[in-house]
């Protein structure tokens, strides 16, 4: 007989790890317990040496679907009086760095709900230890259903049987419910009358949504508006009353063959609208595609589809239905998700709101992934994915530190040694409400997985309200500071993730970032190894005639162009714009010449501009609108290499800009411009990488930042620089939602 603990790291709770241990111990004939603790799962086992040898081998071999081992460390320990295994529970522990993410329902679950010969026929919260809620319904660790908002659902005998069952897949499943004892849907008036309950709520719904009406449903992380997106009038009035004129709705396809109707679908995108996490799937539309109402996607080249990710969803939609599913909040606050609150907001809003008794504790909104060569592109890390840690080698001996990320698509970080702990998405900060949520999902997470940050790093940017936050932190808990430049984060979220510690270039393109000169960065070709970056080149300037009023109007840095370009006499087509732009813009035109202008090389700025001369707008309706309806344009056509300079370390924009007006003046398609444009940025960006790796012979190269999320700039600049190894970001999202994991990683070198 043979005694030892084995320590166990990795994604070990919430997944069905203990009754999988449990399990194989009975499987053996081991004897022993297991528990959770404060880093991962503790085992003790006893037995015959040969059998112990065997356990230790099947607990890596056999691990439950969605489990990770990190680490699994062996200690003899002394024989105990036990004749049985079990799982005990994790007293006195109080965080765990290792709760899982909210999984859509796995297939054996499925099937429960769709056999009408099943308890669980249609049951809406069906679930076991392979899938389920997770994050969005734990109150605090260790993950106990006393710690879940399931705690106030007592399980009936047949449940708790199950949940006892060592053969079942329901042992230990912290949600586990059925129809008789778990939680139920309601279907109410925007008044809060109860119309319907159970079954018939979902069946009402579906008709409501079939006859046009606005349904606010409960998801998992936040509730929902939903409509049918074949009827334009149901969308248009969605539209209208969430006050989202423009910024293209995700849906919901009832099953994947209806999907398959409207867009296509690669394998790896298959994959991902498949996969636990169940994400938004961005993907290129088809003809067939005009059935949907114009209002869904408009200027659109792509549609955001995801799948049934809730088990009620397998009910509500019917697997040949398309339905609008965009989060239920005004545009610009955060997802809606506690139920007083939601009821109250949704009046004039939704029609009818159907929602259940399960408490969300932690709201999510949906995540959003497009692929790329190949590639999955994090566009929003939310449900499905957080709060799973990213493995990052080069934090492995830090301390716990708290990064605090970027004030738009913010996100910030914590990091419990080597893993590094990501917040969901969470809005831009210049909402009151989505500051709010940062302050408490901050302290959530600090509770939840017990974490004491011993410094902050913030972005250099001084009025980044995520900046301000981190100071006042760090102050009341008298902790350093750390700052970091915002391209150099963006960059190190790349070495982060992968594990680069050779220098590499750098290319990082988005809309602003404060630079170490004082000037908006967002350009930039940045040489970095560890702490060192060092601007190795950039676009020309350009300044934003009016600051932040000029990023939500490009009109008006286009303007300036047009002045530069032609200060005698513009060309003909340049009149006709100028016929198109907002009133105002002779006065502007005129005060230029005399006004203090903040100097900016955003690559994001440069697309806008574009986009204001082609006339595809001439202000944001949503963020980065007219850089992406540019790219949409482009999708179907071939581009040539246009006229642009290379002046030394400056890739000269103003002469692309003039290009780009030429083009105009021949006559040239919309369509074809917006692809020679990129196509001639595509070459350049290629050009000057090669000229600075050259020069410092580095063989790596990055590609970040917003703006490379078109997918055209993306895949071109990539197979432009095919002779390089080329890394791009896919753990962590592309955007600003990637800031905080750079930070992290800067963070731990300066600590060296
Ligand atoms: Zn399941
Ligand atoms: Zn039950
Ligand atoms: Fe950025």
């Amino acid at each position: 007989m043979k005694a030892c603990t084995i320590h166990v790291t990795g994604i070990v709770q919430g997944i069905g790890f203990r009754p999988f241990v449990s399990k194989l111990a009975h499987e053996l004939g081991i004897v022993g317990t297991v528990r959770n603790d404060t880093s991962g799962v503790e085992i003790h086992i006893q037995g015959v040496d040969a059998d112990c040898q065997l356990f230790i081998e099947r607990l890596q071999s056999d691990l439950p679907m969605h489990g990770r081992i990190d680490t699994l460390q062996i200690e003899q320990a002394n024989l105990r009086d036990l004749d049985d295994f079990t799982i005990i529970l994790s007293q006195g522990v109080k965080g765990n760095a290792f709760i899982g993410a909210d999984m859509a329902p796995c297939e054996a679950c499925l099937q429960d709900i769709q056999d009408p010969k099943n308890r669980r026929f249609q049951y809406g919260f069906t679930n076991c230890t392979n899938c389920g809620p997770r994050y969005t319904i734990i109150e605090s660790t260790p993950y106990d259903r006393d710690t879940t908002s399931m705690k106030v659902f007592p399980m009936c005998e047949t449940c708790q049987a199950e949940y006892e069952n060592l053969e079942g897949r329901r042992y230990h499943a912290e949600p586990n419910a059925c129809g008789q004892c778990g939680p139920m849907f309601t279907l109410q008036g925007t008044d809060g009358t109860v119309l319907a309950s159970g079954q018939d709520a979902i069946e009402r719904t579906k008709k409501h949504i079939q006859y046009g009406s606005i349904v606010a449903v409960k998801g998992v992380g936040g509730y929902h508006l939903v409509c049918d997106a074949l009827q334009e009038k149901a969308v248009q009035i969605l539209r209208q009353r969430k006050g989202r004129p423009r910024k293209p709705l995700a849906v919901m396809a009832g099953s994947l063959e209806t999907a398959k109707q409207y867009v296509h679908i690669s394998e790896t995108e298959e994959e991902l609208l498949l996969s636990p996490a169940r994400p938004i799937v961005l993907l290129r539309k088809l003809a067939e595609y005009n059935t949907v109402a114009p209002s869904v996607a408009p200027g659109m080249e792509t549609l955001g589809i995801l799948l049934p990710y809730a088990p009620y969803h397998y009910s509500l939609v019917p697997s040949n239905a398309l339905w609008v599913m965009t989060s239920a909040n005004r545009s610009g606050d955060p997802v809606l998700y506690n139920d007083a609150q939601a009821l109250g907001e949704l009046q004039g809003i939704a029609d009818y709101i159907l929602t259940h008794n399960r408490e969300i504790i932690s709201p999510v909104d949906d995540s959003v992934v497009q692929v790329v060569d190949d590639k999955p592109i994090m566009i929003r890390r939310s449900r499905g994915y957080v709060p799973l840690s990213i493995a990052v080698v080069a934090l492995e001996k830090s301390p716990t530190m708290l990064a605090m990320g970027a004030d738009m698509k913010a996100a910030f970080a914590m990091n419990r040694g080597s893993h590094a702990i990501l917040s969901p998405y969470m809005g831009d900060m210049e909402h009151q409400r989505v500051q709010d949520l940062l302050w408490s999902t901050a302290k959530r997470y600090e509770e939840l997985f017990q974490l004491i940050p011993t410094q902050v790093i913030v972005d250099v940017h001084p009025k980044y309200y995520t900046s301000q936050c981190g100071r006042i932190y760090a102050e009341e808990h008298q902790l350093p500071v750390i700052e970091v430049q915002h391209h150099h984060a963006h960059v190190a979220a790349v070495l982060a993730e992968q594990n680069i510690t050779e220098p590499v270039l750098g290319i990082c393109f988005d809309g602003t970032g404060y630079g170490t000169d004082g000037t908006l960065w967002g350009g930039e070709f940045l040489y970095c190894h560890k702490t060192y970056m060092e601007r190795m080149a950039h676009l020309s300037y350009a300044p934003l005639p009016g600051g932040e009023v000029a990023v939500r109007e490009p009109w008006r840095q286009a303007l300036w162009y047009v002045n530069q370009l032609y200060p005698s006499g513009v060309p003909t087509v340049i009149k006709a714009w100028k016929k198109t732009l907002p009133k105002g813009w002779e006065l502007l035109e005129k005060m230029m010449p005399h006004m203090q202008m903040i100097q900016s090389s955003s690559g994001g700025r440069l697309f806008d501009t574009v986009a204001s001369l082609l006339g595809v707008g001439h202000e944001h309706l949503y963020d980065a609108q007219l850089a992406i309806e540019l790219e949409q344009l482009a999708l179907s056509e071939k581009g040539t290499i246009l006229n642009m300079k290379l002046d030394g370390t400056v890739l000269d924009t103003m002469s692309l800009v003039r290009s780009v007006i030429e083009q105009l003046e021949y006559g040239e398609s919309v369509a074809k411009i917006s692809a020679n444009f990129h196509r001639t940025l595509i070459y350049y960006i290629g050009q000057m990488a090669k000229q600075c790796c050259e020069e410092r012979h580095i063989s790596h190269i990055v590609l970040c930042g917003g703006v490379f999320q078109n997918r055209i700039l993306l895949k071109g600049v990539m197979q432009e620089l095919g002779e390089y190894k080329v890394h791009v970001p896919t753990q962590s999202p592309m955007n600003d939602g990637g800031i905080a994991l750079g930070q992290l990683w800067l963070g731990s070198y300066m600590n060296r």
